[in-house]
């Protein structure tokens, strides 16, 4: 087999470490992407390395996940975390023992999937030293992040060209939803491949719980009312949404309502000021006797929360894809989310859940409300919620979409063929 058709491939992801326990440490969607593709491709047949940064002496340097798919970490700059905007002048380093990581093991990656911005930049090092096919997944957008946030970062320019460049350049960009190929398109280049193809969600573990074990397991009683939202306190999640939302929901002084706000990090940790702010606008409001923060979930507690609600909100100000959403989903929760980005591929208005404008908090109560005050239509909900993700977002599926593409781009070209016959 020569190095074209081998099934190796490496994943890239320098600041989403695929081997840390999700839920625990500054982790999200993007470590929860690059474990779940890189064990489902494995099942594929494919030798999986997935290449990250160490972050602490603590840490081993290899983790085996399966026989074929294995974590590798590389120091590259001091081992400590580093947030993600300052990790850009250590990634020569990264791409140095990548480098070295292959002539000590006498093989070369023909095929490289990079994972944000940061990682694309090793790939296209790559590409350029060896000639690796370099297949990239954004997971967030510059040019969309940048238009929702009020301080942007000095790595923005930098961040703003790599990202152009990259989809200029790579053999396959994957847009993880039709919104974000749009979004590509209009604001990043009109040059450039890009296939669409999904986020996956684990349907065997969402949706393995009915909602009365799960409530009766987490002592939340039968008959209680149950919002909930999930993930990493960051100002762009639109948590505040929720809580004022919640607020002046009409269910709320009759006892029943329950907010389960879930997510971040211990104190101290960069998340720890919208922690306080989301708590202060929850004091303030007088809902303290009625809203919990559980902090971080593991993901094998977190089935339990999710077939627990009678709602998931996701009110994200932007949304690449969102995974929570299908996570409710699988697990037969109907879902409110904002109408932006991928959640307006994920979650079907009307159908599965309630789109609504975000960081409108009025539009927001009267979704929940409408989906609390009606038990048989959020069943029914929930019911189709669950259908969609089985027939679009199973991590099967998407690595079988992936492993497609890949074989795809490892095919020998027309100039290699003919020289392999006259070879
Ligand atoms: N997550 C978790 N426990 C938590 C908070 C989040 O396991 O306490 C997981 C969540 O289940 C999901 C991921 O982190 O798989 C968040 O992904 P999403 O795409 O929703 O958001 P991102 O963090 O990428 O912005």
């Amino acid at each position: 087999m020569n190095s074209r058709t081998e099934r190796r491939i490496a994943l890239i992801s320098v600041h989403g470490d695929p081997a840390i326990e999700i839920g625990k440490e500054e982790a999200g969607g993007q470590n929860v992407y690059v474990r779940n593709v890189g064990e489902a491709l494995a099942d594929l047949g494919w030798q999986v390395d997935m290449f990250t940064r160490r972050v602490s002496e603590e840490q081993a340097e290899i983790v085996q996940h399966k026989e074929n798919c294995r974590t590798i970490r590389f120091s590259a700059g001091p081992l400590e975390f580093i947030p993600r905007d300052n990790l850009y002048i250590h990634l020569p380093e990264f791409v140095e023992h990548f480098l070295a990581f292959q002539k000590e093991n006498g093989y070369t990656y023909p095929l490289i999937h990079t994972n944000y911005w940061l990682s694309s930049w090793v790939g296209m090092q790559l590409k350029k030293i060896q000639g690796s096919q370099q297949v990239h997944t954004y997971h967030s957008l510059g040019a969309v992040k940048y238009n929702t946030v009020k301080t942007i970062p000095l790595i923005a320019t930098t961040r703003l060209a790599t990202e152009k460049e990259l989809l200029e350049t790579a053999q396959r960009v994957v847009a993880t939803s039709p919104q974000e190929k749009e979004h590509m398109r209009s604001l990043v280049s009109t040059k450039g491949n890009i296939d669409i193809i999904p986020c996956g969600t684990d349907i065997h573990r969402f949706g393995c719980v009915d909602r009365q074990t799960a409530r009766a397991q987490l002592g939340i009683a039968e008959d209680a009312q149950v919002v909930m939202y999930v993930g990493r306190f960051d100002h762009r999640k639109g948590i505040e949404t929720l809580v004022r939302a919640v607020a002046q929901s009409q269910f709320r002084d009759q006892g029943k309502l329950q907010l389960i706000i879930g997510g971040g990090s211990v104190p101290g940790q960069s998340d720890g000021i919208e922690r306080d702010r989301i708590e202060g606008i929850v004091k303030e409001l007088g809902m303290e006797d009625f809203t919990t923060f559980p902090g971080r979930l593991s993901q094998e507690i977190l089935p339990y929360y999710y077939a627990a609600a009678d709602v998931c909100v996701v009110p994200s100000h932007y949304e690449p894809f969102g995974l929570v959403a299908i996570e409710a989903m699988a697990s037969y929760t109907p879902v409110v989310a904002s109408d932006v980005g991928g959640l307006q591929f994920t979650v079907v208005d009307g159908e599965t859940g309630l789109l609504a404008p975000p960081e409108d908090h009025d539009a927001f109560a009267i979704a929940i409300d409408k989906i609390i005050s009606n038990p048989a239509w959020r069943n029914k909900l929930g019911e189709a919620a669950r259908k969609r993700v089985e027939n679009k977002f199973s991590w099967g599926g998407v690595a079988s979409q992936l492993s497609d593409l890949y074989l795809q781009l490892l095919q020998p070209t027309f100039q290699e063929k003919a020289m392999l016959l006259s070879s």
